[in-house]
């Protein structure tokens, strides 16, 4: 399934919620659109064999409007500029419906990373970090895991740029490990978030997550925290899916075996005694509830009829096309979106930030909590809009966020005109 037009489909959505959000001006729009700045960086490495290959990086810093960028690095093949520029986007979107003080950014390598060795992938991070550190910091830009890339990564990129910028500057990342000033909870944070999102929704229309069927495509961080949740909640896990295959079982999958057996570094295609099926099939199975974990661009005009969950929980960005979001809503699926559902991570990325900056280290569950009070109150709030304006929870979600950045940047005009007339 294809990623091409993610950008396009990022200011289709905005263009459709500004209505909801009483925003007319065009060139404020623009502005909300538009990327601040884009770094496109080649990234060279010497492989174990001896021979030296060219990556191409990038680094795109959408919106400072509302706090410093903040944002995911992911290295996939697929990555690409417009895949690069949308995630940027949703992470402004996000930042702003969580109500945090920061703003989106997002970067990558274009680079399988299955077919490196963990020498080379140093390598790669070091060589990327070299290349980007003059526009990332603490105060500037904070980068963070995405796909493919973990806290191993992020310690990888915060020694870098402690070398090239002098500094000892733990802040400049985020998803560290906890021996390098990693937060209590981050790694469970964006299933956490999407779980209290989702029950604080199942609550509101008298359902449970007890006993609820659910399907999962994608079993890595978002995922496979988010099914080992769901299942000690009492829900089902009855499909789920990697990049290899998916594995069904109408009982229930037992999550913890299947989270050990990735921990080792196994893969679905690999997994005997499962009825096994390809890497969509969570999207179709018999569930209530399905949740997008891998990738973008699955849910799609072509296949959105084929899905049979009345929720989605989105963790992954951007896994609904608009036009399948359609034909969702006039099958009344509701839609729990990505800026919203799977904010949990960025929202104790923050934390991450916040106890850097102030050489804190707070426990699990004061993490736990705080995540919680913040993702039940970003429900309500979307919730709120979505029933008074008739809007699905995405239009809902995106216009809180556009009125957030908008308050942000007429300040700084504001500003601006002031300085400007001294
Ligand atoms: P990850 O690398 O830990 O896991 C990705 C998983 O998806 C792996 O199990 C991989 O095998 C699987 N996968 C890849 N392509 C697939 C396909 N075509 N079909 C089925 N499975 C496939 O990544 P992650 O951090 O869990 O991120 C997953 C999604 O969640 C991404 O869209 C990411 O942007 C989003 N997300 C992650 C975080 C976070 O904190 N980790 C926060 C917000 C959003």
């Amino acid at each position: 399934m294809s990623t091409d037009g993610a950008f396009d489909r990022f200011t289709a959505t905005i263009d459709a919620a500004a209505a909801i959000a009483g925003v007319k001006d065009s060139a404020l729009l623009e502005r909300i659109k538009t990327p601040e700045r884009i770094h496109e960086v080649s990234v060279p490495i010497v492989r174990d064999d001896g021979s030296h290959v060219v990556l191409t990086g990038y680094r795109v810093q959408h919106s400072s409007a509302r706090g410093p960028y903040k944002g995911g690095i992911r290295y996939h093949p697929n990555v690409s500029l417009d895949e690069v520029k949308a995630l940027a986007a949703w992470m402004s979107i996000k930042t702003a419906v969580v109500d945090i003080p920061l703003g989106g950014g997002k970067g990558g390598i274009a680079v399988d990373p299955k077919t490196f060795s963990k020498t080379e992938l140093e390598a790669l991070t070091r060589s990327y970090t070299e290349r980007i550190w003059r526009v990332i910091g603490p105060q500037v830009d904070i980068p963070a895991p995405d796909v493919n890339t973990n806290s191993q990564t992020m310690d990888w990129i915060a020694h870098e740029y402690g070398r090239q910028s002098r500094t000892i500057s733990p802040a400049v990342v985020t998803g560290k490990s906890i021996a390098h000033g990693g937060s209590a909870g981050r790694d469970t944070a964006t299933a956490q978030g999407g779980f209290e999102v989702l029950h604080a929704a199942l609550e509101a229309t008298g359902e449970s997550i007890d006993g609820a069927k659910v399907s999962i495509q994608g079993f890595g961080n978002a995922g496979a925290n988010a099914a080992l949740l769901l299942h000690n909640a009492g829900a089902l896990i009855v499909a789920a899916s990697d990049s290899t295959a998916g594995v069904r079982d109408a009982n229930g999958l037992p999550v913890l075996e299947l989270i050990a057996y990735k921990a080792k570094g196994g893969s679905f295609a690999d997994l005997d005694g499962y009825e096994k099926g390809s890497t969509e099939d969570p999207l179709f199975a018999d569930s209530d509830i399905l949740v997008p974990a891998a990738l973008e661009g699955q849910i799609t005009a072509a296949n959105a009829d084929g899905v049979k969950a009345r929720w989605i929980l989105e963790l992954a960005n951007g896994p609904t096309t608009p036009e399948a979001d359609a034909l969702l809503e006039r099958r009344r699926v509701k839609v729990l979106p990505d800026i919203l559902a799977n904010a949990g991570g960025v929202v104790v990325s923050y934390y991450e930030w916040l106890q850097n900056l102030h050489a804190e280290k707070w426990l699990r569950e004061e993490v736990e909590a705080r995540l919680s009070v913040t993702m039940r109150r970003a429900y309500e709030r979307v919730s709120e809009l979505a029933t008074f304006r008739r809007a699905s929870f995405r239009l809902a979600a995106y216009a809180i966020a556009i009125e957030r950045i908008t308050t942000a940047l007429s300040m700084e005009s504001r500003e601006g005109r002031v300085a400007l007339g001294r």
